[in-house]
C-alpha cells in the first residue's frame, strides 16, 4: 500500500484501543468447577454471565484471546434497532405473531441498551445522535419513503426523509439520492462499552479468564467437563458466545454461523469544525446497498471512522485500507489527501435467514448471528440467554421458535463468499 496514505504513528488495530486499552493478561488461576461456564467475552458473554452470577450461579467466563478482543471492541459504535429481515418478509416466511415478536426483540434491545447504559453509568460516549440512511439509487428512496408512510402497525418508529435536494443538510455529497432519518439511532464508544460490561460483570461475581481457548467439550453427566487450554473445568451449563469466530469447539454451531470480514479505517485527525461540515448533527450513517458502507465521526468530532466491505476474498487491514480510502474519498472528495490513522478488521456473523439466533443444542447454550448488528441485540440476548441458563421464564423469546438453519455442505467455511459479494455489489450497481 502506498505510503503516503497513512499517517505518522499508523496503527493496524482498532481506534478504539488507544482509548479503551485492551486489558492485561490476567494470571489467574482457571477454577476446577463452576456452575456456569461462558465461552467468549463479548457482549454476548459478558452479558449472560453477569444474568448468571446475579442468580447466585458461579460463573465463569473465559477468551481465547484478552477479554471484547473479537468484534466487541472493533465495530463502528452504531446502535439501531437490528433486526434485518422486514414485518413483510419474516410474516411470509412465519406468521405474523412470530414476525411482530421478532421485530420487536429488535425494538427492545435498542431500549434494554440505553437504560443498561444509563442504570450502570457506563461512561462510553453513548448519544441518541439518529442515524442518516442513505439510498444509494432512487427506487432505494422510495422503497425507504414507502416504508416510512406504511410503518407495521405497534412496529412504528420515528423515521424522517431526507429528499436529495435536501441531502446536503446531512452529508455535503451528492453520490446519494436521498435518504431516511432515524432520530432514535445512537452511538458509543465499542471499547469503552465494552470495558464498562466487563466492570459491570465482575462487579456482579464473574470470574473473567483471558488467552485461555476452549478446545473441547464433552458431556458429563447432567453437565459438562471443558477442555482449555489452561487446564480442565467442570460445568453444570455451557454458554456458547464466539459468534463470528466460531471454530471446531462446536461443530453444531459452526456449520450456522457465516463469518464475514468487516473493515474500517479512522482518518487522522482535523478540525473538528471541518469534519462536522462532513457529517452533520453527528449522525451515524449507513446505506442501502447490499455491500453497505457506514461511517461516523469520531466522539471527539476530529475522525471519520469509514467502514465497509471492500474485497471478495477475506483480505487484511493494510490491503483494506486504500480501497476504503478510495470509497470514502469519493463520497467526502476533501477527504482526499486525509492519511489513514488506524485500519482493521473483524469477523462479523451472518446466518442463513439473516436473523440472530438464541436456544439450547445439546445441552449447550447460545445467542449469536447478529448479522453484523450485534451492539444492541448481543448486549440484550446475552441477558436473555443468561435468563434462560436459569430457567427464567423472562428468558423467553420468540426466536426460540425459529429454527436455527445451515446449508448441506456448509462446514464453517464459506467458499460461497467471494461469488455471493460479486453477486451484490453487481446488484447494487443496477437501479433496482
Ligand atoms: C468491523 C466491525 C464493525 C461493526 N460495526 C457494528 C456497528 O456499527 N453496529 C453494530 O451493531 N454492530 C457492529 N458490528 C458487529 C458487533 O460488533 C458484533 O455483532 C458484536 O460485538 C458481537 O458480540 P459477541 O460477544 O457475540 O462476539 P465477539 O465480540 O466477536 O466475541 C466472541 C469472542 O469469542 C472468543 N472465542 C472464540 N472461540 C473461542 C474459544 N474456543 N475459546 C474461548 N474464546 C473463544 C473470541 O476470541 C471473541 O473474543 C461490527 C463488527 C465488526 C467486526
Amino acid at each position: 500500500m502506498s505510503g503516503e496514505l497513512l499517517a505518522p504513528g499508523f496503527k493496524a488495530e482498532p481506534y478504539w484501543w488507544d482509548d479503551a486499552p485492551r486489558p492485561a493478561k490476567s494470571d489467574a488461576t482457571l477454577p476446577g468447577k463452576v456452575d456456569v461456564l461462558v465461552v467468549g467475552a463479548g457482549y454476548t458473554g459478558l452479558m449472560a454471565a453477569r444474568e448468571t452470577a446475579k442468580g447466585g450461579r458461579a460463573t465463569l467466563v473465559i477468551d481465547a484471546e484478552s477479554a471484547g478482543w473479537g468484534c466487541s471492541s472493533r465495530n463502528g459504535g452504531q446502535v439501531s434497532t437490528s433486526i434485518k429481515p422486514s414485518f413483510t418478509a419474516l410474516s411470509g416466511k412465519h406468521n405474523e405473531q412470530l414476525a411482530f415478536g421478532i421485530r420487536r426483540e429488535g425494538l427492545q434491545a435498542l431500549d434494554y441498551i440505553e437504560d443498561l447504559i444509563q442504570t450502570e453509568t457506563i461512561d462510553c460516549d453513548w448519544a441518541r445522535v439518529g442515524r442518516y440512511h442513505a439510498a444509494h439509487n432512487s427506487k432505494q428512496y422510495e422503497v425507504l419513503a414507502d416504508y416510512a408512510r406504511n410503518q407495521p402497525k405497534g412496529l412504528e418508529v420515528p423515521m424522517e426523509m431526507v429528499p436529495r435536494a435536501e441531502q446536503h443538510r446531512e452529508i455535503p455529497s451528492d453520490l446519494y439520492y436521498g435518504g431516511a432519518v432515524y432520530p432514535r439511532h445512537a452511538k458509543l464508544h465499542p471499547g469503552k462499552y465494552h470495558l464498562g460490561l466487563l466492570r459491570i460483570a465482575k462487579a456482579a461475581g464473574v470470574q473473567v479468564v483471558d488467552h485461555c481457548p476452549a478446545l473441547a467439550i464433552a458431556r458429563d453427566g447432567q453437565g459438562f467437563r471443558v477442555k482449555t487450554a489452561r487446564g480442565e473445568i467442570q460445568a453444570r451449563n455451557v454458554v456458547i458466545a464466539t459468534n463470528g469466530y466460531s471454530g471446531p469447539l462446536s461443530p453444531w454451531h459452526r456449520r450456522r454461523v457465516i463469518p464475514i470480514g468487516s473493515y474500517i479505517i479512522a482518518t487522522e485527525p482535523r478540525p473538528a469544525e471541518e469534519m462536522r461540515q462532513l457529517i452533520r448533527n453527528d449522525r451515524m450513517v449507513s446505506d442501502t446497498r447490499r455491500v453497505v458502507f457506514y461511517y461516523r465521526l469520531s466522539p471527539d468530532h476530529r475522525s471519520i471512522l469509514f467502514g465497509g466491505r471492500v474485497a471478495y476474498m477475506e483480505s487484511n487491514p493494510l490491503v483494506s485500507a486504500p480501497r476504503l480510502h478510495a470509497c470514502m474519498s469519493a463520497i467526502f472528495p476533501s477527504l482526499k489527501a486525509t492519511r489513514i490513522s488506524h485500519s482493521w478488521m473483524g469477523f462479523v456473523a451472518y446466518t442463513f435467514d439473516t436473523l440472530p439466533h438464541i436456544g439450547v443444542q445439546d445441552g449447550l447454550h447460545y445467542a449469536m448471528g447478529y448479522c453484523g448488528s450485534g451492539v444492541s441485540l448481543a448486549t440484550y440476548f446475552g441477558m436473555r440467554v443468561g435468563q434462560q441458563v436459569l430457567g427464567k421464564a423472562e428468558g423467553r423469546s420468540p426466536l426460540d421458535n425459529v429454527a436455527f438453519q445451515t446449508r448441506p455442505l456448509y462446514s464453517g467455511n464459506p467458499w460461497f463468499l467471494a461469488p455471493s459479494v460479486w453477486w451484490y455489489q453487481l446488484l447494487d450497481k443496477l437501479p433496482i
